[in-house]
């Protein structure tokens, strides 16, 4: 009589390659020799795998529809042993996804590529648009990638028959059960060449200098990974290209402290203009900027121009300009100088005692530096 694999595992006859494994794996579960060792149940469960072993191969899943019988008549049914994948016990057993079956892929992956770009402030701050020259590896154009030379094509591999994986049949606790390897002839590919692309060696690449444009965006900064999808180098066997990478390295400018979106930098004023207030015009990544200097200016004071920095990356808006001042006291003072000092610390009460180094006390350190400044 002929079987109904369909019913042996309860799926309907229109059931898909994953409702039929699903099915066969619950059954597995409830059915293993190990978890139920009578002897129906054994029987139960070469049956279900039978009928999985059937099912889950197009072929003899047709033979089967079309009434045939996929293992070929002799001995009915005798066809769970030698020969079954082990695979797919193992997968029902620890849910492993088992590696996929048949020949691997010869086409891999391209790897991802990193280059450094460097910038100044006002690149990094604003954006800007660059040309680069990678090495990287392309697509041979004379095989398309497939590595094999003009005319020819991949050869079946005779020791796997293009299956990729060479089988062991072994004992365990189902009896003979077969396990697989890759094929160490063809190393899993299920094909040799032969006949290698003399273009690129068989490897489907050859390596170039290209010459990429790149838009950074503003607001990038120092250390800053800039990923190019699919611009880094073309995989071997026309596998598909990785990823290209920028590192922004900024240049330091000799003005500006970049902190972030913030910008820092020192002016240096003279004691008076800091007291009495005073404007200065500074160069700023904008242009030319008048700060004004309040009266009474202390040294370590901050002026903000307020979004002055740079632009923020991926957001509106900029950061500051951080104006740090630095009050400078008069290092000499000639007699005329001196005395009007004298008259301005008499004027605000602000007299002190001279010290040691005071202009007209003698001591061994003015001596000094009198002499050392020419006096
Ligand atoms: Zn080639
Ligand atoms: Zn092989």
């Amino acid at each position: 009589m002929a079987k109904d694999y369909y019913a042996t595992l309860g799926v309907r006859r229109d059931a898909s390659q994953e409702e039929i494994k699903k099915a066969y794996r619950r059954l597995a579960r409830e059915l293993h020799p190990d978890v139920n060792p009578d002897p129906a149940t054994q029987e139960r469960f070469k049956e279900i795998t039978a009928a999985y072993e059937v099912l889950s191969d197009p072929q003899k899943r047709q033979m089967h529809d079309m009434g045939g019988d996929p293992f070929g008549g002799a001995g009915g049914g005798a066809g769970f042993g030698a020969g079954f994948p082990f695979s797919d016990i193992m997968d029902a057993f620890f849910g492993t996804a088992s590696a996929s079956r048949g020949p691997r892929s010869r086409a891999r992956r391209g790897r991802n590529a990193t280059i450094r770009v460097e910038l100044d402030l006002a690149e990094s701050g604003f954006g800007t648009t660059r040309e680069l020259v990678v090495d990287t590896a392309i697509l041979c154009e004379v095989c398309q990638g497939s590595g094999a030379a003009a005319g020819t094509h991949p050869d079946t591999c005779d020791m796997c028959h293009g299956r990729g994986e060479v089988s062991q049949v072994t004992r365990s606790f189902l009896g003979q059960v077969m396990t697989s390897r890759p094929c160490p002839q063809c190393g899993g590919f299920g094909s040799v060449i032969r006949h290698p692309c003399q273009e690129c060696s068989g490897d489907g690449r050859v390596r170039t200098r290209r010459t990429i444009k790149v838009r950074i965006p503003a607001g990038v900064e120092d250390g800053t990974h800039i990923q190019l999808a699919g611009e880094g180098e073309v995989g071997p066997g026309g596998g598909p290209p990785g990823d290209l990478f920028l590192e922004i390295v900024e240049r330091p400018h000799p003005t500006f402290e970049r902190r972030g979106d913030d910008l820092h930098c020192t002016v240096s004023i003279p004691m008076t203009a800091a007291a009495l207030g005073t404007s200065l015009t500074m160069e700023t990544l904008d242009g030319p900027e008048q700060i004004d200097v309040r009266p009474g200016t202390q040294s370590g004071q901050v002026i903000p121009l307020y979004a002055r920095g740079v632009q923020r990356l991926n957001e509106t808006g900029r950061g500051d300009l951080l104006i740090h001042v630095n009050v400078e006291t008069p290092l000499k003072l000639d007699p005329e100088q001196e005395e009007l000092l004298r008259k301005l610390s008499q004027l605000r009460g602000e007299e002190r005692p001279p010290g040691k180094f005071a202009p007209g006390q003698q001591g061994f350190f003015s001596r000094l530096k009198d002499a050392f400044n020419g006096r």
